[in-house]
């Protein structure tokens, strides 16, 4: 084994994105391996999610079944015992006095991404593939464009090793990110998306919507949902 541009490493949370973005690398990547962390969230249904999904697109692509690597769940308790938010805590779901909602965890996404590329460094990875996307998104500061490429330097210049991090979501909104699915993997892959994953913060799953599962109401289900009726209305 030796370090080539056919593999990926994919964060995979078992959400609407990066499950989105698992298909696209399986799309264009020999092999794709998958990274999920378990930091202590509020609600674990996303992790109950994620082998289902990775089940889910097996079976939908004889050639996806043939890329998907192991997947390895990395524990970051360490995390949820640093942040007091809204994703880790028991409490409500609001703006703060710094514009930001109150379910930013701060320096996740770079934390993230630094255990993700210590991990592509162990497999041999170079290609580095994150759901972060600044246009519909909830304002967090380790979305955008520009951190990410920062981070990427990061990485290079620090593990010595030319690191690539791509964000196929970075630049469209959500109603986009549910027709590339639908470019993807056709309705099977939209079906799949809608009735195996997981993006409500407060892990409701109560209630099967249109859109898929979630209270409906908190920012992540309101992009989902509002993306959702965009894309359906453009159809
Ligand atoms: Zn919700």
């Amino acid at each position: 084994m030796s370090f080539d541009a056919s593999k990926a490493l994919v964060l995979f949370s078992g959400g609407q994105d990066s499950t989105t973005c698992l298909a696209w690398a399986l799309d264009r990547y020999d092999l794709v391996e998958t990274i999920g962390f378990d930091y202590g969230q509020r609600h674990v249904i996303e992790m109950d999610c994620r082998p289902r999904v990775l089940d889910a697109l097996r079976s939908l692509k004889p050639d996806w079944d043939a890329r998907l690597g192991e997947d390895h769940i990395i524990n970051l308790g360490v995390l949820g015992e640093i942040s007091d938010t809204a994703l880790t805590r028991d409490v409500a779901i609001r703006m703060d006095d710094n514009g930001l909602p109150s379910t930013f965890v701060p320096g996740r996404n770079l934390i993230f991404l630094t255990f993700s590329a210590a991990l592509a460094y162990r497999r041999e990875i170079w290609h580095i593939i994150a759901g972060v996307c600044e246009t519909d998104y909830s304002g967090y500061p380790d979305c955008r464009h520009e951190t990410i490429k920062a981070m990427q330097q990061a990485l290079a210049l620090g593990m010595d090793e030319p690191f690539v991090i791509e964000t196929p979501l970075m630049w469209i909104d959500k109603a986009a990110t549910w027709k590339m699915a639908f470019d993807l993997g056709g309705q099977s892959l939209v079906d799949l998306i809608i009735e195996q994953t997981h993006t409500c913060y407060l892990g409701e799953r109560g209630e099967r919507h249109a859109w898929g599962y979630g209270c409906g109401e908190c920012p992540s289900c309101d992009l989902r949902k509002n993306g959702w009726k965009t894309y359906g209305d453009a159809k």
